[in-house]
């Protein structure tokens, strides 16, 4: 975790903290400064009587500093200090001194402030939750009191170790020739795949603005005129239904470079990373990053963002497993399977809860079969019927396994399905056996992204990253060749950014020439008109000398959440939307009354 202490220390030295109402703060007297007298501001956090004399904790942003008056003091100072409640904002002036009962944990509890007086600056009503690292408030009321919640030490480190990173990608991308540069929030729809969040425009009724998936078309017009290395932490907009790592407003590390190929961009921004990991967490990263294909991140991780922390990889069994009269394996089209290392002892029980584990609709297997190699040398599985003690052994000896192990197959008739369902038992079993570790860091490439994928439901091709993203050199005929088969062959000038099963980033080399991108809109199915209506102003620019360019974006929030070794982006962000989209604190979404409907010339439907 990020040094709080050693990331504050050159500022504690030039006390820049002073102010009219504090000489010192809350986190920084030690024994050496015993004489002293010290004005300090902060919230009251505890009270405590004992023997006569009221021990008042005393916190800001810096730490807890421990006041005491004594039982000898002036009757309207101890009155006032019995008058105190938790979170008073209070100012507080005394001499330090040397503690008689000492606290090693905190970095003032050597000291305390043996008070001369007290002014009150704010009342508190009681909070309700206490504001301790472990809280008795749930989730709701603290997203409610979201501001009180943002005063306990677990969030406000998150924070600060947003704002470091912030600092050091700035730092890293201006010492790279990169401009930080705005891009607008009321934008025509860019397609990131996404729902738009729409604007309705006063002033031009019936029309709407939407708000930015990313910046994409902007930064590529950037580009265009010139600003060849951009960068921007931004906000962006999606309109998804969420899940704990989304929030439908999010940030972004948004970069593009122009006079670049796909290896330049990587080597730039592995670079980015490798200094976050070692400024920020002291850590250091491979150089350079593995790199993986995407075929072989699906083959062998049913995943194109793979956990590599641990092995456990998928092996393609088809070949061996069939013609042995088990009709489910003869009628599959794939059939795949993973080794578990240490669970042969999974009694029938443990394995009927996995089995409904995979039938769950997240997963969607149909089934589940197992081998188990046993610690006595044999083999036990529930095809036993079909297969020889021989057959399954050789089964497993295609995956390595040792005596303690077990092998889950699945099967089916879509070979990428099963691949993905396999990588979510994968992950599932990495998480059972304790083998993804929050503390080691995985992080990789993914490259080779196919460029489409086919929309079975619309029957037609999707740009698997955007349509701006130019296909592999190597594969044009591909790419303007007539037949479904080809066009699916044609891999994207793509790549992820991926940590431990999260996609940190990602981007592409972008199409520049007119004719390539001509040919991917008549590949989606867009008329002239539609790519016109939808992106002309970036078609149009690109007529005006649009350099070969890159770019990627980082999920800024995610980079956080990963650095903090927590899953959840929410910790991250100073005043997150709950499940439902909502701010809870501040009661938004919320209606809007009818002269407003009126101004912006809108009609609430009657199914409302
Ligand atoms: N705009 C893309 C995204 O938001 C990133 C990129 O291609 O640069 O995922």
């Amino acid at each position: 975790m990020l040094n709080l202490l050693a990331f504050r220390k050159t500022n504690i030295h030039i006390n820049m903290y002073r102010t009219q109402y504090r000489t010192k703060t809350c986190g920084e007297l030690r024994l050496s400064d015993s004489g002293q007298t010290v004005t300090l501001a902060g919230w009251v956090q505890k009270i405590r009587k004992l023997g006569g004399m009221t021990f008042i904790d005393l916190r800001d942003r810096y730490g807890i500093t421990q006041l005491v008056v004594d039982a000898n003091a002036g009757q309207s100072l101890i009155d006032t200090a019995n008058s105190l409640g938790r979170e008073f904002v209070i100012q507080a002036i005394g001499e330090v001194s040397e503690r008689q009962s000492k606290n090693p944990k905190m970095g003032t509890g050597d000291i305390e402030i043996r008070l001369d007086s007290i002014n009150i600056l704010n009342k508190s009503v009681t909070p309700p939750f206490t504001i301790e690292d472990e809280t008795d408030g749930g989730d709701d009321i603290r997203a409610k009191f979201r501001y009180l919640d943002l005063r306990r030490n677990p969030l406000k480190n998150a924070l600060m170790l947003r704002h470091k990173i912030a600092i050091e990608v700035r730092n890293y991308l201006d010492a790279q020739g990169f401009m930080e540069i705005e891009t607008p929030y009321l934008i025509k729809s860019t397609p990131e795949g996404a729902r738009d969040f729409v604007v309705p425009s006063r002033m031009n009724p019936g029309e709407f603005y939407a708000l930015p998936q990313s910046p994409q078309q902007y930064k590529q017009i950037l580009m265009v005129a010139g600003y060849d290395r951009y960068f921007q932490i931004v906000r962006c907009f999606r309109d998804e239904d969420l899940r704990a790592d989304r929030q439908p407003e999010f940030t972004q590390i948004d970069c593009e470079m122009s006079f670049v190929e796909q290896e330049d961009v990587l080597v730039t921004f592995e670079g980015m990373m490798r200094s976050l990991f070692k400024n920020v967490l002291g850590v250091t990263i491979p150089d350079p990053l593995p790199r993986m294909t995407w075929f072989d991140a699906m083959d062998n991780y049913g995943s194109d963002k793979p956990d590599v922390r641990f092995d456990m990889k998928i092996h393609d069994i088809s070949d061996s497993v069939k013609g042995h009269g088990f009709s489910l394996f003869d009628n599959s089209a794939y059939i795949g399977g993973i080794c578990v290392p240490g669970i042969s002892s999974y009694s029938r029980k443990q394995i009927d809860g996995l089995t409904e584990w995979v039938k769950r609709p997240q997963v969607g297997a149909k089934g589940l079969i197992y081998i188990k190699a046993e610690e006595d040398g044999s083999f036990k599985s529930s095809v036993d019927k079909f297969f020889s003690a021989g057959d399954l052994e050789k089964i497993a000896g295609r995956f390595g396994a040792r005596k303690g192990d077990m092998i889950l197959v699945l099967c089916g008739s879509d070979k990428r399905k099963v691949q993905v369902q396999l990588g979510t038992l994968r992950i599932e079993m990495g998480n059972r056996l304790g083998l993804r570790d929050p503390k080691v860091f995985a992080p990789l490439w993914i490259v080779d992204f196919p460029l489409f994928e086919w929309n079975e439901e619309e029957n037609r091709w999707n740009a698997m990253h955007h349509p701006f993203t130019a296909p592999k050199p190597e594969q044009l005929d591909l790419y303007f060749s007539d037949k479904n088969e080809d066009i699916a062959k044609v891999c994207a000038n793509a790549y992820d950014f991926v940590l431990n099963g999260t996609e940190l980033g990602g981007g592409s080399i972008r199409i520049h020439d007119s004719k390539i991108q001509e040919r991917m809109f008549s590949i989606l199915g867009f008329t002239k008109e539609e790519a016109m209506y939808k992106f002309g102003f970036l078609i149009n620019a690109f007529q005006y000398g649009a350099p070969p360019h890159g770019g990627l974006a980082f999920g800024f929030d995610r980079v956080c959440a990963l650095f903090g070794g927590s899953d959840s982006i929410r910790d991250y962000i100073a005043f997150p939307k709950n499940n439902q989209g909502k701010d809870v604190m501040a009661d938004a979404p919320s209606v809007i009354d009818d002269s407003q409907l009126d101004e912006l010339h809108l009609v609430i439907s009657k199914k409302q």
